[in-house]
């Protein structure tokens, strides 16, 4: 199952939650910290946070070394790759993110211009 990071808009503490596809958008995340239903997703780590899969986490060890967070257009071209490496659709919310990170805007800022992104209650793989 998929993981998906949050970060808590009551306590400010981030958490990562464990979806099903079918779960995700239907049973609200709850923060391990303090139990509030305020949370909010993070964007940046989508990718990286996709899968548990062994095969998967052994060859993003050896492609994060290349990889700047804090440098949209290597985190865009990071996810990409991930995306292409999954061999899924990743959807047109993904590509939009990854688009626009290739092209230096910020998480931050790409996260507040998609507000579904923010909310929580949006299926970032229902293609
Ligand atoms: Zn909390």
């Amino acid at each position: 199952m998929p993981f998906y990071d949050f970060q808590c808009s009551a306590c400010g503490k981030y958490a990562r939650l464990q979806f099903s596809y079918s779960e995700y958008g239907k049973v609200p995340p709850v923060c391990p910290h303090c139990q509030s239903q305020e949370m909010k997703r993070r964007i940046s780590r989508v990718a990286v946070a996709k899968s548990e899969d062994a095969r998967l986490d052994s060859m993003m060890d050896a492609d994060l070394s290349g990889l700047d967070e804090n440098d949209p257009q290597s985190l865009g071209k990071f996810m990409r790759k991930m995306g292409q490496e999954m061999g899924e659709d990743m959807g047109d919310e993904f590509n939009e993110v990854v688009d626009r990170l290739e092209k230096g805007e910020s998480p931050e800022s790409i996260e507040q211009s998609m507000p579904d992104l923010a909310g929580g209650a949006d299926l970032p793989l229902d293609a």
